[in-house]
């Protein structure tokens, strides 16, 4: 049996308690099992990392990169084995496993280059003989909190820039994925890079996570997770003095007006809400649609959505793999008798019976909700969408942003007006036009507004403003 230990220091540590790493498309099959690090061994992880600081943190940009680079490239190497891997303990189907290992892949040679664009400025004085250079350093130790739902790109987008700006890292991946957080943190330490820079701790989060979120020596806290545990932590970094990022949940909506090309609209919802099997911040689970184009579009997409197949996340007929477990799965059906019991019309959401046991259900869609119920106020995080149907475009967009989410929000029209005024007033960090609200590119910002994020946006260039700080020189002729 595989077994999953803590790096601590450049060594792989043992420990007495484990958890099983189950595959949610099979429950028979344990894909391994997590030997859990205590309290100690976390304060172990950040004084390695602190100490590892000073030579890093000097390091040349070139040294980075390299690591960087060969670490990306070997990532993509081996993106077909990562990709089972990924999706035999998350659960999702291989091409889109294999797509996410990519997706980090590419994540760690952007950084690679990005390590080598920091840049400075050189400012002249208000005062004679002076010079003013304003430049950017790393920050130190960033503690980051991943969550299940991308076991091997998130955990990527937050370790590639840490270190391409010369910071190190104690990373503590969620309990239900240790595989890809470890395989990832081999990958780097095989391609060079110094002992103690990277420290990987498992265990659950209100021990383990904690103990990073409290610690006085870990500098910045990077999380992405549920609202009510990232709003604690932002708590607990402000009173510890530490910079804090936050990805939380989402409740996105994709408005289809009647203008819109029907296929492209049933097409964009149904990868926006159900692929990946809806476990996505990003996912469309609010589909707002206007009242001539409401009956066309939900006939076509309850088709759609009754015809994907649901299965085993390696079979190559799978389109939804399983819900990642028994507590995910049960709040998905829960919010849909919450939802029935509040008015709305449930169709599909049948739990699905496959030759291995599994987490199996079929997608739902919700119709003739309102915005106020609950299916639509609160995050689900599963293959569940709802549909509310409004009188026209300006109805549409009020109720679009009347959320307290702002991480995606789409719209599928063929008038260029009514994009580009959708754009400037969606209250959202991002905007899809024609496309899913799941799905983006990993060289530009992803992040949101209001209660979906918190601090600086993460990838991209953008990524440079959390894991930096800025030094302004005065120097003297
Ligand atoms: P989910 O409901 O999807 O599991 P969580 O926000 O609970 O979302 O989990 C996201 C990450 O946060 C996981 O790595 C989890 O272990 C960690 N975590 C959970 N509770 C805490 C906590 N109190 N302090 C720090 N990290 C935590």
């Amino acid at each position: 049996m595989t077994q999953y230990r803590s790096f601590i220091n450049g060594e792989w540590l043992g420990a007495s308690d484990s958890l099983p790493n189950v595959n949610p498309s099979d429950l028979s099959d344990i894909v391994g099992e997590a030997l859990l690090a205590d309290e100690a061994r976390v304060t172990d992880a950040i004084a390695s990392a602190r100490h590892a600081f000073r030579n890093w943190s000097l390091t040349t940009p070139q040294q980075r990169a390299d690591i960087l680079d060969a670490a990306g490239a070997k990532i993509l190497a081996r993106r077909e084995e990562l990709g089972t891997l990924l999706a035999r303990e998350e659960g999702k189907r291989l091409p889109e496993a294999i797509g996410e290992v990519t997706r980090a892949g590419n994540i760690f040679k952007y950084f690679a280059g990005e390590a080598l664009r920091v840049g400075g400025e050189i400012v002249p004085s208000v005062r004679p003989g002076m010079t003013v250079e304003v430049t950017r350093e790393p920050l130190g130790v960033i503690g980051m909190i991943t969550p299940w739902n991308f076991p091997i790109a998130i955990p990527a987008w937050k370790i590639a820039p840490a270190l391409a700006f010369g910071n190190t890292v104690v990373i503590k991946p969620a309990e239900a994925v240790p595989g890809c957080a470890t395989e990832l943190v081999k990958i780097l330490a095989e391609s060079g890079l110094p002992a103690g820079v990277l420290n990987l701790v498992l265990g659950p989060g209100r021990v383990i996570g904690n103990a990073l979120v409290t610690s006085p020596d870990v500098d910045a806290i990077t999380f992405t997770g549920s609202e009510t545990t990232g709003r604690a932590i932002a708590a607990k970094c402000v009173e510890t003095g530490k910079k804090v990022q936050l990805e939380m949940g989402g409740k996105n909506p994709m408005v289809v007006v009647d203008d819109a090309d029907l296929d492209v609209a049933v097409n964009a919802a149904l990868d926006g809400a159900f692929f990946s099997t809806g476990q996505r911040c990003t996912a469309s689970s609010r589909l707002i649609v206007t009242a001539r184009i409401h009956d066309r579009f939900v006939g076509a997409l309850q088709q759609m959505a009754a015809a994907l197949v649901v299965g085993h996340a390696l079979d190559n007929a799978t389109q939804i793999g399983p819900v990642v477990d028994g507590r995910q799965l049960q709040q998905n059906l829960s919010y849909l008798k919450i939802a029935s019991e509040e008015g709305g019309q449930v169709f599909g959401g049948e739990l699905v019976e496959r030759p291995t046991k599994g987490f199996f259900m079929q997608p739902a869609l919700v119709t003739g909700t309102t915005n106020s119920m609950r299916i639509n106020r609160e995050e689900v995080f599963g293959p569940v969408a709802s549909v509310i149907k409004v009188a026209d475009y300006d109805e549409a967009l009020a109720v679009a942003n009347d959320t307290p989410y702002g991480l995606a929000s789409g719209i599928c029209t063929t008038s260029l007006k009514i994009a580009a005024h959708f754009k400037r007033r969606a209250e959202a960090g991002m905007v899809m036009v024609n496309a899913p609200t799941a799905g983006v590119d990993y060289h530009v910002p992803f992040g949101g507004r209001k209660r979906s994020s918190y601090g600086p946006r993460e990838q991209g260039a953008y990524a440079r403003e959390f894991y930096t700080i800025v030094k302004t020189a005065y120097v003297k002729a």
